[in-house]
């Protein structure tokens, strides 16, 4: 394992082993990813051997140019186009009907691929440097914390060739995950791109929230019920009477962390800003992983806008959510 910097020739060293076959985990917005060429069956096994990730969840295809989707798709409709207009580069994927070419190993077999163009310097150059799309799930083995930051990737991945040392990404969670197709789109996983965004750019279609499983059948691989985890038991709770006596680390939504009842207190936004929130995530789960507390325990925030993908995530690391 080796760092490489974010300047240009730092990125034209991970370019050539991308292209070469091998793993970069490079900064997105959201996440940092763990990359191989999308076009490599080989090297997109290594990811999930990397990951410990079972070979049922397929990966995000990152591009950097509206042209690189005739590559991966045969639907590039009017609706596609207007999402990737008023979303992309940003955090939005995009669930289409896949090319032939597009190998199995990286959609576990479906005949769709994710796809989605990140908004981050780095990455979008990384990307077009590589002369590929890269195949990237989140930098962190199978059901763990997903990393904001390159010490998280190096925490858990031993095995990748180069990590690029972006520091701390901005949107802290991971990308809304959408299907599409001309009348409806379905919302597979929620993130700060949210269903009343995608309303607002086009009001004509259906927007269905399918993030709730009908059934037990879930829409997509990926969403577990069990993931994102920290090492450490998480609880979701605003009675703190409950942990009395007990030495736990509290992620608080919002003020000023002064409260006598956890050992440690990490707020997520003082000024209790949701977007802040999402961004220090799982910074505070990282944190709090490392920290001398037997326990974490975590304020539930209000179910709106981002709130949603920040509870998902929160319910999905969770061992217990203690309702008053
Ligand atoms: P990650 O890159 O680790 O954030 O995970 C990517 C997630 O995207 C997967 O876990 C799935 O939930 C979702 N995903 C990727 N490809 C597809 C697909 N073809 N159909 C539905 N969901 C997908
Ligand atoms: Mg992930």
């Amino acid at each position: 394992m080796a760092y490489l910097g974010t300047d240009i020739e730092s990125l034209k060293v991970a370019a050539e082993a991308i292209k070469a076959g091998k793993l970069v985990s490079f900064p997105t917005e959201t996440v940092y990813g763990l990359g191989a060429d999308a076009f490599n069956a080989g090297a997109v096994a290594r990811i999930f051997q990397e990951k410990e990730r079972p070979s049922f969840d397929p990966l995000i295809v990152h591009i950097s140019h509206i042209d690189q989707l005739s590559r991966l798709t045969r639907s590039i409709t009017p609706v596609v186009l207007r999402l990737a207009e008023a979303f992309w580069p940003g955090p939005l994927t995009l669930v289409l009907p896949k090319q032939p070419e597009v190998h199995d190993i990286v959609t576990s077999g479906l005949d769709t691929v994710a796809i989605r163009m990140p908004n981050h310097l780095v990455a979008l150059q990384l990307i077009t440097l590589s002369g590929t799309a890269i195949a990237a799930p989140s930098a962190n083995k199978f059901g763990q914390l997903s990393p904001t930051h390159h010490k998280h990737v190096t925490k858990q991945l031993k095995g990748v060739e180069y990590v690029i040392e972006g520091g701390s990404t901005t949107v802290g969670i991971e990308s809304s995950v959408v299907s599409v197709d001309e009348m409806k789109i379905q919302i597979l996983r929620p993130g700060a791109v949210t269903a009343a965004d995608i309303k607002k750019v086009i009001p004509e279609v259906e927007v269905v929230d399918f993030t709730k499983p009908v059934d037990n059948h879930l829409p997509s691989p990926g969403l577990l019920n069990s993931h994102y985890s920290p090492k450490k038991p998480l609880y979701i709770s605003n009675n703190l009477d409950l942990f009395a006596g007990k030495k736990y680390g509290y992620i608080a939504f919002s003020g000023d962390g002064e409260m006598s009842g956890p050992a440690k207190v990490f707020v997520l936004s003082a000024k209790g800003d949701f977007a802040e929130a999402a961004t220090n995530l799982f910074r505070a789960l990282h944190y709090f992983e490392e920290e001398e507390v037997d326990f974490i325990v975590a304020e539930p925030i209000a179910e709106q806008g981002i709130g949603v993908a920040i509870m998902d995530r929160l319910k999905k690391a969770a061992f217990q959510y203690l309702k008053d």
